[in-house]
């Protein structure tokens, strides 16, 4: 390839006088132009298409070929249209300048040819087409460029951004392959992000520290914060390019273009290169921001699944099982597996393992301990936070616990995510890579320790879970116990009370007084036994033998059998419970027990003469079901607690109302094994609504009206 910009510009004298093309090739020469010949029209083609001149000095009438027809052939030719052509005739020879310029000739000169008219007129052709030629260049740069921007701007996945600039920059540079190379985020190493036409550079990520010794020109760049392209002669044919590629002044990465011919770029080519560089760099962290964005997303979700899955289990090993998993799935880990520390004996035994099916990585065997006196710093690190450990630096290996832990596992790299409470160390879960490149980034690490926190937090859930699942075992029983006991003595001293009452002469009123108390006394205590075995009993039952229930006509009746207790308070009891057929699944004495629960409390908690309304509707496949009352209503600092066992909210009116507070209890406890739900609004002084909810079962041939 020729010289893109010999001397002043090259011209090709086309004159069949020998005479005269000597002293055009002298004059021109002396003028700092380049200059070829040709001797007639038909050789000034040939010599067009070979050298491509800038601007051709053509002889009107020469042999073979005149001047016009040769013009009008260099027209079709590549490159002719814009090469202009000074045509050069014989005075009045006005049919030859018609020709000419028809023919495309840009200018015409007669002989005698005045040499300064000649060289100026020259001068002007050549700048103009200089003009025209570097105007067409920057709008093609611009096209280039816009197209470039449109679609960097545009484009979201890597590769095509890539492909964009590696194609844009060998073709201004007439390079013969491209290489792209970017520091991998958090690591100092440079690797490969692309490459056309086999380049020879950065085969294998490398150090930056590494770069003088073996890319020193690379190292060039990154070194010493140039911002400008960094040329290197390979021969004395071609040069190597590596153009920065910054980031807020920050050396990224680079662009390098091999084997592109010496002396080939000019001012312009650099400027557009430089532009080129620039935009790609732009392009690159925006692509790496959104994708980087979208993976947070992505293990984001994953963790909150994992997490979610992980605080509904209860059992210990299950909990260790997922939280293994999960950590390998949320980092892309091939293989993890689970220590458990003993602290007394300080060790740590590897007790689960996760391997995906393609993983290169053995993990230990289960059983396997490590003894951590052999890494006595380890212990310490890990309770300050995950530590991290690449096994390439054989020095470090030696020095530093955790990478000799780490090569110890017979890994590569690996991740420790310890699972600590304030300062206790419970476990590690070791998360293995075979790919020393992988290291993971802080925000990783901390998502892998939020897992590991979940983890924790579910391993303490269940070890309370298993002790209160224990106690609450030892507590049924105890209750169970206690009332079976309390039950038979109580029923004798009741028996001979009556029997003393009935018997005994002549009590005065203060001995009757003290009878009847005692009578009351034991008939609470009955009561409350009643009310502790009837829960016991519900609670521990199965909804075996359940039968369809016809809730309205069951609560009518409950209502009415209550209708006394209200009369003897004079208040009025409203029954507002539509006549249905629509059935309950269920037990009808316990759903008896605790809608006469709910009313009863209605009739005790409002004063005489006041007014409970029970009323019952059907709606979303639901019957709804609510007492209303006007009575004492409950304070508002003790309603959180009404449905727990043995509460009572004592308010102003109700300090000498009986009761157990096991009644709400009970109730909750039937609906919600019924599949339904509780619920109550309550104001003092003003009064009370006690609501409850349950599904209605499928109308199904079977069921009987009852
Ligand atoms: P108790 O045997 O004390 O009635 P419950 O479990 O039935 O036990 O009720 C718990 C507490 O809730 C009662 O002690 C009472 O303070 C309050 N309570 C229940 N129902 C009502 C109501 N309709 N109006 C006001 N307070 C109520």
């Amino acid at each position: 390839m020729l010289p893109k910009n010999p001397s002043k510009g090259l011209i090709l004298i086309a004159e069949d006088e020998q005479m005269i093309r000597q002293i055009l090739r002298r004059t021109m020469e002396k003028e700092g132009y380049s200059v070829v010949e040709a001797t007639n029209g038909k050789e000034c083609l040939t010599v067009f298409e070979n050298t491509q001149p800038d601007i051709i000095i053509m002889d009107g009438m020469m042999p073979e070929m005149d001047g016009a027809t040769a013009c009008a052939e260099i027209q079709k030719m590549p490159g002719g249209e814009d090469t202009p052509i000074l045509m050069v005739t014989a005075l009045n020879d006005d049919e030859m300048v018609h020709r000419a310029f028809e023919a495309g000739a840009s200018d015409f000169l007669t002989k005698p040819v005045h040499w300064a008219v000649l060289q100026h007129r020259v001068d002007r052709l050549i700048k103009a087409r200089r003009a025209d030629q570097e105007l067409q260049q920057l709008l093609a740069d611009m096209e280039i460029l816009r197209r470039i921007d449109r679609e960097l701007g545009y484009t979201l996945e890597i590769q095509r951004v890539l492909d964009l600039a590696m194609d844009a920059a060998v073709r201004r540079a007439a390079a013969v392959a491209c290489v792209i190379g970017w520091i991998r985020e958090g690591t100092n190493s440079l690797q490969r992000l692309a490459a056309i036409g086999r380049p020879s550079t950065l085969i294998e990520p490398v150090a930056i520290k590494d770069l003088p010794e073996i890319y020193p020109s690379i190292y060039k760049v990154f070194e010493e914060r140039k911002k400008t392209i960094y040329e290197t002669h390979i021969n004395e044919n071609s040069v190597q390019l590596i153009i920065p590629l910054t980031l807020e002044g920050q050396v990224q990465g680079f662009i390098g273009l091999e084997q592109v011919p010496s002396n080939y770029l000019n001012k312009e080519d650099y400027d557009f290169l430089t532009y080129l560089a620039s935009r790609t760099a732009d392009a690159i962290e925006k692509v790496q921001v959104y994708e980087k964005s979208q993976l947070r997303a992505e293990q984001m979700r994953r963790l909150h699944r994992i997490s979610s899955e992980i605080s509904s289990h209860l059992d210990h090993n299950e909990v260790i099982e997922l939280g293994t998993r999960g950590e390998a799935h949320l980092l892309n880990a091939p293989c993890t597996f689970y220590c458990e520390y003993d602290k007394s004996e300080n060790i740590l035994t590897v007790s689960h393992v996760f391997m995906s099916i393609d993983s290169p990585i053995t993990a230990p065997s289960i059983g396997k301990i490590f003894a951590i006196n052999e890494y006595p710093t380890l212990i310490s690190k890990l309770i300050e936070g995950p530590v991290q450990a690449t096994i390439t630096d054989e020095e470090q290996a030696n020095s530093d616990d955790g990478y000799r832990f780490v090569k110890d596992l017979g890994v590569n790299h690996a991740l420790i995510v310890p699972l600590s409470e304030k300062e206790n160390l419970l476990g590690i879960i070791v998360l293995c890579q075979h790919n020393p490149e992988r290291e993971y980034l802080s925000d990783e690490i901390s998502l892998a320790r939020s897992l590991a926190g979940q983890v924790t937090v579910a391993l303490q859930n269940a070890t309370l879970f298993h002790n209160v699942q224990d106690l609450e075992q030892v507590k049924s029983e105890m209750i169970r116990m206690a009332s079976h006991d309390l039950r038979n003595p109580l029923t004798q001293v009741s028996g001979y009370l009556h029997l003393m009452i009935g018997t005994l002469p002549n009590l005065d009123e203060r001995q009757e007084k003290f009878l009847e108390r005692i009578k009351r006394g034991i008939d609470r205590m009955e009561s409350l036994i009643e009310d502790i075995l009837n829960i016991e009993k519900i609670e521990s039952q199965q909804p075996i033998n359940w039968t369809p229930i016809n809730i309205s006509a069951l609560i009518r009746h409950v209502s009415a059998s209550l209708k006394p207790q209200a009369d003897l308070k004079g208040q009025s009891l409203k029954i507002a419970v539509p006549e249905t057929n629509d059935m309950v699944m269920g037990s009808d004495v316990q759903l008896a027990q605790a809608f006469n629960n709910f009313i009863n409390n209605a009739i005790k908690y409002t004063p005489d003469g006041g007014n409970v309304e029970v009323r019952m509707k059907f709606e979303d496949e639901k019957a709804h079901f609510e007492v209303v009352d006007s009575g004492y209503g409950i304070p508002l600092d003790r309603q959180d607690k009404i449905f727990q066992r043995f509460y009572r909210a004592m308010s102003p009116g109700t300090e000498d109302i009986e009761g157990t507070g096991l009644g709400l209890s009970l109730v909750k406890t039937v609906i919600e094994k019924h599949g339904g739900g509780v619920w109550f609004t309550s104001e003092e002084g003003k009064g009370s609504i006690f609501g409850a909810w349950l599904p209605i079962a499928p109308i199904t041939e079977d069921i009987p009206t009852n």
